[in-house]
């Protein structure tokens, strides 16, 4: 749309999108007739707002926040919180856009948003992290609520950050409710959801490789990102065989071809928010790369970029399928460029698109909305169950429709763009001029 031509990884998104829609779209003329693409690329609502707070030194600090309801279709808006210096509105609508689509592939009914703010957590002290989340909820506390718009963590929020956000939604409106997930343990948090989105993707890229007679043993695996996502993925893919044999953080990368030993990494990373080159420090046979980029020039068999987005170009691209890399699982939202999926998808090689590969995330925290509501908590085989038959069953829907309306049977960008579509598209027109 040439009114957006200025939010360029909006219009990446959509451009994904709506390309693998051709199909569906010549099928269903009713869509057209009722100008549902028009809708659905209109956000419902975006509220945009100043968000001032004080450093350690008494200074005065002012950062922009955001909040994008895109898609309310199917149940509350629901979609992370991102606090980095990168955001802006298109970032924003960029990823609620995709969120749309992701929490549709859960089956679950929640509906599409994204916030945020471009405040950079980075070499900030507990305190002012404290007094920005308080300043950012101080405004958002008005827009969301447990049956309107449940936000959770994303980059640069976890639980420390969600603690705090909470505890002045509390305060502000003295109500104990699932408000927003990703909550600690003791206040109405889920067991497996730090685990979720990492595990989750290991679930999905382990049905994508039962169902052609492989597995994840043995497998040698590059992980990009060493935050939330990266690290579980990484846990999880041990678990079941595999070696991680790099990851990074934005300064730079780890290699070590016997493997990592994830357990030094999470206490580097969430017990000292420390840095990744920390790592060599406890195993100096890894060595240690400043860039993050070379990353992708690793041979591995598996790739599982966990980082940011945009992080894998065309160049990154030829690099891996230089390195025989047979396998891309998208573990954070939107990693690779337009042209570096037309170079995996012209090579033939197993291509999971994130919007399912890290659906387990908020396909948890929906669960954690059912706790709340039910004011039970449920042990974590229950959940870590439900997230494994959750996965299995996007993978499923998934390659159904690639079948169908894809250019080939592994063609799963299609699969889960179109599966996703179907049900958001049906319940607009169920619910007339939304
Ligand atoms: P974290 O903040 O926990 O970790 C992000 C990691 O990526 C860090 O290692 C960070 O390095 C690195 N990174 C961030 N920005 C850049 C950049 N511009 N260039 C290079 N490296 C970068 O975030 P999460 O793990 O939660 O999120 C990672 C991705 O997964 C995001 O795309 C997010 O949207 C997506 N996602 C997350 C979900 C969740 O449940 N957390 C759910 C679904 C998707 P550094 O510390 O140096 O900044």
């Amino acid at each position: 749309k040439s009114k957006d031509s200025h939010e360029p990884e909006f219009i990446q998104t959509v451009t994904e999108v709506l390309s693998s829609l051709e199909k569906v779209i010549d099928c269903h003329p009713q869509y057209q007739e009722a100008q549902l693409l028009e809708r659905l690329l209109e956000p419902e609502r975006i509220v945009s707002f100043r968000v001032p707070w004080m450093t350690d030194e008494g200074k005065y600090a002012v950062n922009r926040g955001f909040r994008v309801q895109f898609n309310s279709a199917i149940g509350p808006y629901k979609g992370g919180l991102r606090f980095h210096p990168s955001v802006n509105q298109s970032v924003m609508k960029f990823l609620a856009f995709e969120q749309i689509f992701k929490n549709s592939l859960t089956g679950l009914p929640i509906g599409g948003g994204k916030g945020g703010s471009d405040f950079n957590p980075k070499g900030k002290s507990d305190n002012e992290i404290m007094r920005f989340c308080q300043s950012f909820m101080t405004e958002l506390y008005r827009h969301i609520g447990p049956n309107l718009d449940i936000p959770a963590g994303d980059i640069g929020v976890g639980s420390r950050e969600i603690g705090y956000l909470y505890g002045q939604y509390k305060r502000i409106t003295g109500d104990f409710c699932g408000v927003l997930t990703g909550k600690g343990l003791t206040y109405g948090g889920s067991l497996i959801r730090t685990q979720a989105t990492g595990y989750g993707i290991i679930y999905l890229a382990n049905e994508v490789l039962k169902a052609r007679g492989r597995s994840l043993k043995k497998k040698k695996l590059t992980i990009s990102g060493s935050g939330n996502v990266a690290i579980y993925a990484a846990e999880k893919a041990i678990e079941l065989g595999a070696s991680v044999i790099a990851m990074c953080d934005s300064n730079g990368f780890i290699y070590d071809k016997e493997g990592l030993d994830i357990s030094i990494i999470k206490e580097i990373k969430e017990v000292g928010y420390g840095r990744i080159r920390e790592y060599v420090e406890s195993k100096p046979k890894a060595e240690y790369t400043e860039g993050f980029k070379g990353i992708w020039n690793i041979p591995c068999d598996i790739a599982l970029p966990c980082a940011t987005q945009n992080e894998i170009d065309l160049e990154s691209a030829k690099m891996l399928l230089k390195n025989k890399c047979w396998m891309v699982c998208e573990g954070s939202n939107m990693p690779s460029t337009l042209d570096a999926m037309s170079a995996f998808a012209d090579a033939g090689i197993l291509f999971i698109p994130s919007k399912a590969a890290n659906a387990g995330g908020v396909a948890v925290s929906a669960l954690e909305m059912s706790q709340n509501s039910q004011r039970l908590s449920w042990p974590s085989e229950e959940v870590d169950c439900r997230l494994k038959n959750i996965m299995a069953e996007i993978y499923q829907n998934m390659a159904v429709a690639a079948i169908k309306y894809g250019k080939s049977s592994q063609d799963f960008i299609t699969g889960a763009n179109v599966t996703a579509f179907l049900k958001v598209a049906d319940a607009m027109m169920e619910q007339g001029l939304v």
